[in-house]
């Protein structure tokens, strides 16, 4: 752990300009309200510098309590490229060979893992075993066994596992919770969550079943997934599910094109999902119940987020979202701090076992009861 004023201190600035470092958040209520930030700050290093990790990256630069201080890459220019653009030191960069030995490095409080699904667990492992907080993009692993695996390692090295849910940081998603929470729609009947779009090169990692762990369900359906349970705040207690596919030679077998999948919830209330990868335009959420209604479209994407429901308009402000999960990832860690919605691994191996669910439906045909 490190906090803002070691920063400072090593900077070589007095205590004095401790006083003239301003923070601002959605969470402290609007830009209007700036708040000096004197605790600790989580020293993050990103593994896999691909599309994402470069994401989280540009945001973090506008964390205050998250910041990027390593690399881990197989690829020495990318890292180079990071170095520079970061400032990141060179006794700060690993390669996938060599990370274990992050155990020897005091700057470094957690591992990122932002590389293709199927790494996920072995990575994370070994994360754990170095004796880092690691932080790990969804799906958290391919099925719910490796996600457990995932979990118990971390708990046995006394570690942190949070996963990259960033919606459950987000505004507008949380004013739909907290007005479900309130009784706002009164009894919730119903959820529909359609998550997808058209995926291009047939090469690429997120086609191959090894590395993906599937195909539409473990990269955007899950959002679906995580979505009608933070929505409408139940488990649910059966799946059933259907796939179609069109393209066989693309979506090879093992890595699914598009399914449609519905849940069944304690309360009654049912859930009508999508998940596909030839489809665009689909990224939307719509929660009824008896008194009320909520609907987002863009409900998942970066943002802006934009939804309404029955007493109208969401207005809550638009955020950056991996800047607002990091800064809270760092509460989380260091203060025990509780989102409102976790993002826990135990949290990542709900959704796990619910996809391991659907993916055992849509290949018996049958109904299947869960318990999460
Ligand atoms: P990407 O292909 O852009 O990047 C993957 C990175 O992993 C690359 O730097 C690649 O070099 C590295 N890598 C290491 N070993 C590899 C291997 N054996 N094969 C291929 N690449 C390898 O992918 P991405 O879009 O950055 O996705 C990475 C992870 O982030 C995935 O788990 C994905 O689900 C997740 N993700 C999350 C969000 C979100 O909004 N939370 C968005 C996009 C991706």
């Amino acid at each position: 752990m490190n906090s803002r004023r070691d920063f400072l201190q090593k900077l070589g600035l007095s205590a004095l300009a401790l006083q003239l470092v301003p923070y601002s958040g959605w969470a402290a209520g609007t830009d209007k309200t700036e708040q000096v930030y004197d605790g600790p700050v989580l020293r993050v290093a990103i593994m896999g510098l691909g599309g994402y990790g470069t994401i989280v990256a540009e945001a973090m630069r506008k964390c205050t309590k998250a910041k990027l201080v390593g690399v881990i890459s197989g690829t020495p220019s990318k890292v180079k490229a990071w170095q520079s653009k970061y400032g990141i030191p060179e006794k700060n960069c690993y390669n996938y060979e060599n990370f274990d030995n992050i155990k020897n490095n005091p700057d470094i409080d957690a591992v990122y893992v932002i590389t293709p699904n199927g790494l996920h667990h072995d990575f994370v492992i070994r994360v754990a075993a170095a004796g880092k907080h690691a932080i790990c993009e969804k799906p958290m692993a391919v099925n719910a066994k490796e996600g457990q695996e995932m979990v118990d390692a971390c708990k046995k090295a006394d570690v942190k596992l949070l996963v990259g849910y960033r919606m459950h940081f987000e505004p507008k998603t949380l004013e739909v919770i907290r007005m479900r929470q309130t009784g706002e729609f009164g009894k919730i009947r119903f959820f529909q969550g359609q998550c997808g779009f058209t995926i291009g090169d047939p090469t690429q990692w997120r086609l191959n079943k090894k590395l993906a762990g599937g195909g539409s369900m473990m990269d955007i359906g899950i959002y679906a997934i995580n979505g009608s349970r933070y929505m409408t705040g139940e488990e649910p207690i059966w799946v059933t599910a259907q796939e179609t596919k069109t393209d066989t030679v693309k979506f090879k077998e093992g890595v699914d094109e598009t399914i449609q999948f519905q849940f069944g919830f304690p309360s009654g209330a049912v859930a009508s999902c999508l998940s596909t990868y030839n489809m665009n335009n689909l990224d939307r959420f719509f929660l009824d119940g008896e008194k009320g209604f909520a609907e987002m479209q863009p409900s998942t994407g970066y943002g802006p987020i934009k939804g309404r429901t029955h007493l109208g308009e969401l207005n809550q402000p638009v955020t950056t979202h991996q800047t607002v999960q990091m800064d809270e990832m760092c509460e989380i860690i260091f203060n025990n701090k509780k989102p409102v919605v976790p993002v826990n691994g135990e949290e990542g191996v709900k959704d796990l076992k619910i996809i391991d669910a659907i993916y055992l439906a849509v290949k018996t045909g049958k109904k299947v009861e869960i318990s999460v």
